[in-house]
């Protein structure tokens, strides 16, 4: 069983006009994973948040802030890309609250793997900033859920959005109970993740050049990344499910096409299979063409479904 979780309110974050994250983005990929292809879907209104969920990540003062700081009209610009209307505290806390919730289902075993189709993204977002168009970080706040909800002892991350979750990465960068596995184009933004920065031993960042297409990438998910998942034999996946590695994406330059993000996505349930019981929980990041977006995220939970 495939749940997909979203919420309106995550369409009511409008970081304004000719901003590339638009609530058109969600739209594309719920009109994608529509009933009559994807009737398999168990679909679910996320929740909330709580509070404790989010604190177990972000500092209380910063939590405090985000929640506060939704303008009553218009938008508020927290850096340069990254901006609150007055629907976006609560699209933030429905977007944290999907991959909480996602988390407890797979545990609970009422789904074996979950999609939540939410935004703002989170894997920019660290413990007291915002940036890269995230407020809270979404697949974190699961993962430390997953470590203090549910007791588990290995939690991995993948992150195939095409920048770097640096937000991620520094969350969970002396937590060896996480591991978090990452490609991603180099340079860009943010300008982390280089192949040095290892954590305590949990973290593997594959940089990849402009141009890169599908067969490299595939091999360095097959060779590096996905061997050390493997080994690491998580208990439940996590999924930064960025979609801006299309080679139609008007954000970056890597040549992936939605074939490779449905084979990606085969290979780590998989793995999930072998070690997790199968549960994989992936949550939206980037994407900015529309029609790619959609295609890809069709393919990667069609992939999930499995
Ligand atoms: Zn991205």
């Amino acid at each position: 069983m495939l749940r997909l979780y979203t919420h309106p309110a995550c369409l009511q974050h409008e970081p304004g006009p000719g901003h590339p994250e638009s609530p058109a983005r969600l739209r594309a990929v719920l009109a994608a994973l529509d009933r009559d292809r994807f009737a398999a879907l168990d679909r679910i209104e996320a929740p909330r948040a709580s509070r404790e969920a989010l604190e177990r990540v972000h500092e209380p003062a910063y939590v405090t802030r985000i929640l506060a700081s939704a303008p009553a009209e218009g938008q508020l610009r927290l850096d340069e890309d990254t901006v609150m209307s007055p629907g976006s505290a609560e699209a933030a806390l429905r977007a944290a609250g999907a991959v909480a919730a996602a988390v407890d289902a797979v545990f609970d075993r009422t789904a074996s793997r979950a999609f939540c189709a939410v935004r703002p993204p989170g894997h920019h977002a660290t413990a007291d900033r915002a940036m890269g168009f995230c407020l809270f970080n979404n697949v974190a706040v699961g993962a430390a859920h997953a470590l203090a909800g549910h007791g588990l002892e290995r939690v991995a991350i993948a992150d195939f959005d095409v920048h770097h979750g640096n937000g991620t990465q520094d969350i969970f960068a002396n937590e060896p109970r996480v591991l978090f596995v990452s490609s991603h184009q180099a340079p860009l933004y943010p300008g982390s993740g280089g192949a040095d920065e290892t954590g305590v031993g949990n973290l593997l960042n594959a940089p990849l050049p402009p141009g890169t297409g599908s067969q490299a990438f595939r091999r360095i998910w097959e060779d590096q990344l996905l061997p050390r998942l493997d080994a690491f034999r998580p208990q439940l996946l996590l999924v930064s499910a960025g979609f801006d590695a299309h080679r139609a994406d008007p954000l970056a330059q890597l040549e992936l096409d939605a074939s490779d993000y449905a084979w990606l996505t085969g290979r780590l349930v998989e793995i999930a299979r072998r070690h997790a019981g199968g549960r994989v929980v992936s949550t939206l990041e980037g994407g900015y063409d529309l029609t790619a977006l959609a295609a890809s995220a069709a393919a990667h939970v069609a992939a999930l479904l499995g």
